[in-house]
């Protein structure tokens, strides 16, 4: 484990807040009362690591600058310093290894515990989304969408484990993650950061995350973007968002609810507005329901820049003075990178002299983050032993490959083309075939991905098929090499997918599969041998031509084991098992792209279902088959219990996915035709059967109730909910046995 480095013996008879044994609020109210306005402030601001090297400017490499170092952490008092996404300590001038980090972290909580007047540790902040991604070399798990398809929360709990240890291990102690943002529009460039579109699975595994990160004590977790950041009108990142406040409640507050009540520690704030208000600016979404109807008590941090921007992008302050106001007052703690530091306190310490912000507010968002401090114990231990950070490199690989190929979702398998057998000659070809930018995706050792010149490694597809099928897989790197080679091979795996990215650089017009990797499968498929897909993507790409192959896999962004956990699904070591956490479209334009936005069966004209995905959420196959059907239904106070009878009715062992779905014969208020309410995952022998009690929370049949201005926050209605598992098709009907009446 980590090896904790005492600062010294919290002296018995010093100030209350350095006595270790005394309660962590105890120790930050002590602290902050005895804090100057600008220390104060101070403990407000997270400035970028780059700041602190070369110029001063940021993304300067070179040698860390004394003259930067101390006008950051002492002059200025900053509380907090991050890498942002592909950010390195020491950028250029040292390798990008995890003792490195280790290293550089630890002298800089020493400058500042050395030479701030009250001795206090900064906290360190970093994007570790998938495992410990900025560095060269560690394991990485996932992307998040992929770990939505596996409905698997204890996995994903043991994957944040390992990925807050490595982040522990370096002493980063802020992990800017979850997501817990559902994504409904395939456009977005952050679709697969997100766990998917259904509020329900995105709760679950985001509280899973959370208690994951925040497992050993070291780490806190942040909840992001809040809210209503992945419910763009136009699917383009940081653009207006406009919700009722029905469908905010019922669809975007659920699962930051269920991560809060897990114990997240801060919450990030949405980049972008909501109902005509910059979410930075909105004293409604970050205290009126952050607050006061989800109970957050932990730090709310802004995202990149985003104070400022309140004044130089969308113009709701005059200046920098007032944007800041505007934040701090709508409940902003801790700003993320205000550009630049000395202005920041210059005029929040204005904007208190101007009665525009009080000194109440400002005590309250520092003691906030030196509660944090505390919690996470960096006044008793502030460095970590970084002779053995190093350990992290190359650690939990088996965890990663078991996660890659739980991640996958089967989706065609014709003729049962797959799984392989070992003595089958195949030819892989692709554009992502080999990639191992495409493999991780971004937030990888780069923002938008690993960049070409980066020494990063990854197991991709090719790889992972030659470790398992050895000289029966042969590589073609060109359209014709492959058709060529196919001619003396059984069948083709061919892998596709866009490139990665990240944010709105990621966003896509037009999400459909480009035009020239459709032609491939078809000239591939002219030959008349098997040829399979397997996808490695951000997103559900339409997928034109290539939807007709005769394997379907999708991958999403497996991480560094990836290939290999692909491999072992082509090859039948796994049996799939995971299901789409998302939609499928079949046309581009079918946005947005969430089953629960289709509270109606079929259009008014009869011009068909209004929900025709080319896969439905939930959709997923495995290399054998399954039965279920929902036995008995019966409530108490925690909830609902549906017992789900599951009989494995094919000739494999595999693992199924069972879903509850409700859906309510009459309701006031509409509400999707199905809704997830709850699931479960069984292993299951060939030909056993068993029964699994799926739980469903009362707050996933709850609806905000009354006529078109209803406000307040999802209780649940009186009337008939009707449960059922399987694919989402249609509404199910009440038969005796599988409904409620409440
Ligand atoms: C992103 C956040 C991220 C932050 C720091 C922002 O641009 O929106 O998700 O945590 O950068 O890298």
């Amino acid at each position: 484990g980590t090896v904790l480095v005492s600062a010294g013996n919290a002296a018995a008879a010093g100030p209350l807040y350095r006595n270790a044994h005394a309660a962590p609020q105890v120790r930050a109210h002590d602290l902050v009362g005895r804090m100057a306005l600008a220390e104060q402030i101070g403990q407000m601001v997270q400035v970028q690591v780059g700041k602190l090297y070369g110029d001063c400017g940021g993304y300067t490499p070179g040698p860390i600058n004394p003259g930067c170092e101390h006008q950051v952490l002492v002059t200025d008092g900053a509380g907090s310093i991050l890498s942002g996404g592909g950010d390195v300590p020491g950028e250029g001038a040292l390798p990008n290894t995890p003792q490195t980090w280790a290293e550089q972290i630890n002298a800089l909580e020493r400058y500042s515990i050395e030479n701030t007047r009250l001795h206090i540790p900064i906290v360190y902040g970093a994007d570790v989304v998938h495992g410990h991604n900025d560095i060269v070399g560690t394991t990485l798990f996932p992307q998040q969408i992929g770990m939505g398809a596996t409905f698997d929360p204890a996995l994903v709990r043991q994957v944040q484990v390992a990925a807050g240890h490595a982040a522990a291990a370096t002493n980063v102690r802020w992990a800017f993650a979850p997501v817990a943002d559902v994504a409904t529009n395939t456009r977005w460039g952050r679709y697969y950061e997100s766990f998917g579109e259904d509020p329900v699975l995105t709760g679950s595994l985001a509280a899973a995350t959370v208690a994951g990160l925040q497992h050993s004590g070291m780490v806190g977790a942040s909840v992001k973007h809040f809210a209503g950041y992945g419910a763009a009108a136009s699917g383009l990142d940081r653009t207006p968002t406009d919700l009722s406040l029905r469908t905010f409640q019922e669809n975007q507050l659920p699962s930051y609810a269920e991560a809060i009540r897990a114990g997240a520690l801060s919450v990030m704030v949405n980049s972008g507005s909501v109902n005509g208000i910059p979410a930075h600016a909105s004293h409604y979404l970050l205290t009126t329901v952050l607050r006061r109807q989800l109970h957050f008590t932990g730090v709310v941090i802004s995202d990149w820049a985003d104070v400022a921007m309140l004044a130089s992008r969308y113009h709701v302050a005059a200046d920098y003075e007032h944007a800041i106001a505007l934040a701090v007052n709508a409940g902003v703690d801790e700003v993320m990178e205000p550009y630049d530091p000395d202005s920041f306190v210059s005029n929040l310490t204005a904007a208190v002299r101007d009665h525009l912000v009080s000194r109440h507010r400002v005590a309250e968002a520092a003691e906030r983050i030196l509660l944090m401090k505390f919690r996470l114990g960096l006044f008793d231990h502030p460095y970590v032993d970084a002779s053995q950070a190093n350990e992290i490199l190359g650690a939990d690989k088996p965890l990663a490959r078991t996660a890659a190929a739980e991640s996958t979702v089967l989706l065609r398998n014709e003729h049962a083309v797959l799984p392989f057998t070992p003595s089958e000659r195949l030819v892989v070809t692709g554009p992502a075939a080999d990639s191992v930018a495409d493999t991780l995706g971004g937030w990888s050792v780069g923002w938008q991905g690993v960049p070409a010149a980066s020494a990063e490694t990854a197991v991709t597809v090719l790889k992972g098929l030659q470790n398992a099928g050895g000289s029966n897989v042969t590589y073609a790197a060109s359209q014709s090499d492959a058709v060529t080679a196919l001619g003396s091979a059984d069948a083709a795996v061919v892998v596709l997918g866009r490139g990665p990215g990240a944010e709105g650089p990621n966003d896509q017009r037009d999400p459909t599969l480009p035009a020239d990797q459709q032609a491939l499968v078809t000239a591939l498929q002219q030959t008349g041998k098997p040829v399979v897909v397997v996808l490695i993507d951000d997103r559900p790409d339409v997928l034109g031509a290539a939807g007709t192959a005769d394997g379907l896999l999708m991958a999403w962004r497996p991480g560094s084991e990836g290939g290999n956990g692909v491999a072992d699904v082509l090859y039948g070591a796994v049996n799939p098992s995971g299901v789409l956490p998302v939609t499928w479209p079949k046309r581009a334009t079918d946005q947005p792209n969430d089953y629960r936005e289709q509270t109606l069966p079929t259009t008014y004209n009869g011009n068909g279902p209004v929900y025709d995905p080319a896969y439905p959420f939930g959709f997923g196959l495995s290399y054998s088959t399954f039965d279920s059907s929902v036995s008995s239904v019966a409530s108490s106070h925690h909830g609902v219990t549906v017992r789900v009878g599951v009989q494995n009715t094919g000739s494999k062992d595999g693992s199924v996915v069972v879903p509850v779905y409700v859906s309510q014969p009459v309701s006031a208020v509409l509400v999707p035709a199905e809704r997830l309410a709850g699931f479960a995952r069984v292993q299951l022998g060939a030909g056993h059967s068993t029964t699994v009690a799926v739980h469903v929370p009362w707050s996933a049949l709850a609806v905000v109730p009354g006529d078109v201005d209803a406000s307040g926050s999802p209780r649940v209605e009186h009337g008939t909910y009707v449960f059922s598992t399987g694919p989402v098709t249609a509404a199910a009907t009440a038969t005796s046995g599988n409904s409620l009446q409440l």
